[in-house]
């Protein structure tokens, strides 16, 4: 995965005439935190869990981005989703730079007094790398506003109270109006975006959407309420459609309870991964990496298509697409109504102030439409796609700040 944000990255600098010099300033992590996290489990018995913090880069702020349990999480993963932030939180201009991290766990096979005890661990192991002014953690797959308030409490211990050390906690305890839903809010703007360039309005368009967690349900909602019909949902257990548009409130009731769409009654069934091929306009991966490969991207049949998830196009699925002229919102734009929120969470921790949720929502959709612009106008001028011109976008800023603060002096035309 690494290779992937690194070939996006490559491009972006070749398209700017980069230096290597230049190019292993901007690339290189500060650091790769890794921890053995050994906790009680409710039988008495030890578990070892492994945790990963990686933090890639702090030009223009902390480190910031998500924490993901997962069995897949490892040293890798973590960089490369490290990486992708630094470029994200610079896409949409929020004053951080980018970090990932996580456990490798299932968090399936734990209770919820397990999952306390595990994160109390990670908090413990990495705290002289974590805090308001150096890295505030986020959630991401399988976290959530609980684990944020765990985690709040616990380096609270140790440094006193401390309410920016993380995003995306409960609104009642110092999180933001908004935030819940600010990925999947974001989603519906980009996309709102693309469709206009293409000519077409939410109201007229179909949706399918893999990935129907936190990002993936509150897209749909959104999209729903503005009049787009999701015609197809699928996630880890199976897929769920219906021609005329699912009923989004319903699924997002039965998914509460029952933890997937799977065997959702008012519906048809098909096998999850036949999401990808679906006739619809819009397709939105909102669940892992590399869900569009080489192998499938020919039988993607929509016109656009929305990168929820982070890193769900691989680099030739991505040209392939590009050759078929579907246009793909890449994830460093599509997604970054999340940091955006959660910028707006910790800008009011710091100030000990309060916004109400249509402040919180006005601003997002300013931040993200106008990020939106800004990657079409480069986009536009350099006769790019969008990914590159997001990351062009996005390296120009980095670069600009990363040099001024260090005595290296290069001719460098960031644009
Ligand atoms: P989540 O844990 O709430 O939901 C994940 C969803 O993906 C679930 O519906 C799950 O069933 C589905 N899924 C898992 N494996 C699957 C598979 N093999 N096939 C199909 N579906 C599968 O996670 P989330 O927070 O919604 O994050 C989803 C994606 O969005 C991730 O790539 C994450 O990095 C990205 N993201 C999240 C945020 C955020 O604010 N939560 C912000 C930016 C990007």
């Amino acid at each position: 995965m690494l290779e992937e944000s690194h070939h996006y990255f490559g491009r972006a600098a070749d398209v700017l005439g980069l230096s290597e010099k230049v190019r292993e300033i901007l690339i290189s992590p500060k650091r790769v935190v890794k921890v053995e996290l050994v906790i009680e489990g409710d039988d008495g018995a030890l578990q070892h869990f492994i945790g990963f913090r990686a933090q890639h880069n702090t030009a223009r702020g902390p480190y910031k981005g998500g924490l993901r349990y997962h069995p897949s999480m490892d040293e890798d993963h973590a960089m490369a989703l490290a990486n992708l932030m630094t470029w994200k939180t610079a896409v949409v201009d929020v004053p951080f730079g980018g970090a990932k991290g996580g456990i490798d766990c299932d968090p399936s096979r734990l209770s919820r007094a397990e999952l306390d005890r595990v994160t109390r661990a990670f908090v413990a192991q990495t705290k002289e790398v974590i805090g308001p002014t150096v890295d505030i953690p986020a959630p991401d797959v399988n976290t959530n506003a609980d684990v944020m308030a765990w985690i709040m409490d616990e380096y609270s211990k140790y440094f006193g109270f401390s309410p920016g050390v993380v995003t995306g906690k409960p609104v009642d305890l110092f999180g933001s109006e908004g935030r819940e839903e600010a990925t999947g809010r974001g989603v519906m703007y980009a996309l709102e975006e693309a469709l206009r360039d293409r000519g077409r309005a939410l109201s007229d368009v179909s949706v399918a959407l893999q990935g129907f967690g936190n990002v993936g349900s509150h897209a749909a909602r959104l999209i729903a309420e503005r009049g787009g019909r999701v015609v197809a949902v699928a996630d880890h257990a199976g897929g769920v459609a219906r021609k005329d548009g699912l009923d989004v409130p319903a699924l997002v009731d039965w998914t509460r309870e029952h933890r997937t769409v799977a065997g959702y009654p008012d519906a048809d069934t098909f096998d999850g991964p036949d999401i990808i091929g679906w006739e619809a306009d819009v397709l939105i991966p909102a669940a892992l990496e590399d869900a569009i490969t080489k192998e499938n991207a020919a039988d993607v049949r929509a016109q656009v298509v929305v990168e929820a998830a982070n890193g769900p196009t691989t680099p030739e699925a991505a040209e392939i697409l590009h050759q078929r002229d579907v246009t793909v919102v890449p994830d460093i734009l599509a997604n970054a109504g999340g940091v955006t929120v959660s910028y707006f969470e910790w800008a009011q921790n710091i100030q000990q102030f309060r916004w109400d949720r249509d402040r919180v929502t006005d601003e997002l959709e300013k931040r993200m439409r106008a990020a939106y612009g800004a990657v079409r106008e480069v986009a536009r001028q350099k006769q790019l796609d969008l990914r590159t011109a997001a990351f062009v976008l996005a390296i120009q800023r980095v670069g600009r700040a990363a040099l001024s603060r260090q005595s290296v002096r290069e001719e460098i035309d960031f644009g």
